[in-house]
């Protein structure tokens, strides 16, 4: 299910990356890194009361000159606007009202997109007063709050997610295998979407997702019902949407939410970039089955070690997915094609997997046995009991009497004896460790 999306919308200087970076705390943000005039766009994801959603930090824009400042900001919040459930418009205390704030009040009436009013800077109460003057703008209440202090940012969030939508009703049955193409430009994704479809019986053809980021394909292979969610075709499809090209991070986010198995295409030609990484990380964060696609291998050229040295290039880069399996192949000449939907059904079989709770806590009081667990200052951690609480990802509960003991090292060492047992190949594993004696 895609998470609502939150965009932080204003001129440059209001205070929008210091209250982004609240709203996300410590969990990851992804910055766009495109050139251009404007500074990078950044993406997060924020929780409150419960509501997962995703926030946009538009990003500031370094520019001479008030008229092209104002156009660039046009642009700026056009794409936010297009993209986001529930906008906060963000103003500055200290400066008042600005030709630029009145510009950006403008696209935001004829929007129709819910809007939340945050007047920033607001660090003391006489500054209170100040916000009177934001009623003039027209969107109701201003939630007044201080970037600097920590102040507000509960009411702004509040009052942000009460205007969300509601969440979206999953829109297929639980037997379909939802599949999301993810990469960088020109990595072959689209090719190899047609690939796929080119072989296999169409049910439907392109039946637009419920949100318009991507385009849907319900098909079937051996008795197998899949759904192909496509970010890269949307840019293809007409000009509306290359104007939102620069919001092509955010689409692959919402595909990877949606999806059970994230293929994460790698330009064989190329290599591996920074880009690449950010975008897995997001799939495997979200606990998403994984498989990386080597494309393009018809060019590379290959003797019998290639495709090891290159397993070994992934294995480096994506440390922290050594679960995912790696397919070579090339969506140009369909060479290899027919290895690549035995090994997604694989992943998503193993993404849904519940493993007996007495088989696992053999394997782990075996696992116990060979390799006792860490002590400190004489204390020995002990574990009790484990269980497996959920799928798509497996999550598995550590019962242990005393939490504190445990290390992130023989959490790993118990993930792997797991593994060696089970496998869940192809799919994250979330461990978590909780007191009970
Ligand atoms: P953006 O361009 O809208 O993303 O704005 P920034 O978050 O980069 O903030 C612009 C400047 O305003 C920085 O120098 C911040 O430290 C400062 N700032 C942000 N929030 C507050 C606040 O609540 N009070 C004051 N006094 N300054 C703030
Ligand atoms: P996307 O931007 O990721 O959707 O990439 P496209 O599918 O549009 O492909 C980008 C370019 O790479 C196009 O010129 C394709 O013809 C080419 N391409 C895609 N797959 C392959 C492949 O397997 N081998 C070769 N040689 N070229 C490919």
């Amino acid at each position: 299910m895609a998470r609502p999306v939150i965009a932080i919308v204003g001129r440059p200087n209001v205070g929008k990356s210091t209250i982004f970076n609240r709203i996300i705390g410590d969990r990851l943000a992804i910055v766009e890194d495109k050139p251009g005039v404007t500074r990078d766009r950044i993406y997060g994801t924020g929780e409150w009361n419960g509501i997962s959603f995703s926030v946009i930090d538009t990003g500031g824009i370094e520019i001479e000159g008030e008229d092209e400042l104002i156009r660039l900001i046009r642009v700026q919040a056009e794409l936010a606007i297009e993209e986001a459930d529930t906008i906060i418009f963000m103003v500055d205390a200290k400066a008042g009202i600005t030709r630029a704030d009145e510009e950006v009040a403008q696209l935001l009436y004829r929007s129709q997109k819910p809007v939340v009013l945050a007047v920033n800077k607001v660090d003391n109460l006489q500054r209170m007063d100040d916000i009177y003057e934001f009623y003039g703008l027209g969107f109701g209440d201003p939630v007044a709050l201080s970037g600097a202090h920590g102040t507000g940012i509960g009411d702004l969030l509040d009052a942000a997610v009460a205007k969300l939508p509601d969440a979206q009703e999953e829109e297929y049955d639980e037997d379909v295998i939802k599949v999301a193409l993810i990469g960088r430009p020109n990595v072959g994704k689209s090719s190899l979407v047609n690939a796929i479809l080119g072989e296999e019986r169409v049910i439907v053809s392109n039946v637009a997702g419920t949100t318009r980021d991507a385009i849907d394909t319900p098909f079937e292979h051996d008795g197998q019902r899949y759904v192909l969610i496509d970010t890269a075709g949307m840019r293809k499809r007409g000009k509306v949407y290359e104007t939102t090209e620069k919001y092509s991070v955010m689409r692959a986010m919402k595909a990877i939410e949606r999806a059970d198995v994230v293929l994460v295409v790698i330009n064989g030609e190329e290599g591996i970039i920074d880009q690449d990484k950010h975008i897995a990380g997001y799939a495997h964060e979200n606990g998403k089955a994984a498989v990386f696609v080597v494309n393009k291998w018809d060019v590379v050229e290959k003797d019998d070690k290639t495709m090891q040295q290159f397993t070994n290039t992934i294995r480096d880069h994506f440390l922290f997915m050594s679960y995912a399996p790696i397919v070579f192949l090339s969506a140009l000449t369909k060479q290899r094609l027919g290895k690549l939907l035995p090994v997604v059904n694989r992943a998503a079989e193993q993404h849904a997997m519940r493993v007996p709770t007495h088989l696992l806590n053999e394997v782990v009081a075996d696992a116990v046995a060979v390799t006792p667990p860490p002590t400190d200052k004489g204390r020995r951690l002990r574990v009790n009991y484990v269980t497996q609480v959920a799928v798509k990802p497996p999550t598995i509960l550590i019962f242990v009497n005393e939490p504190e003991l445990m290390h992130f090292s023989y959490e790993r060492y118990l993930e792997n004896k797991i593994r060696a047992a089970f496998e869940f190949e192809g799919t994250p594993l979330r461990l978590f460790t909780r007191r009970k004696s």
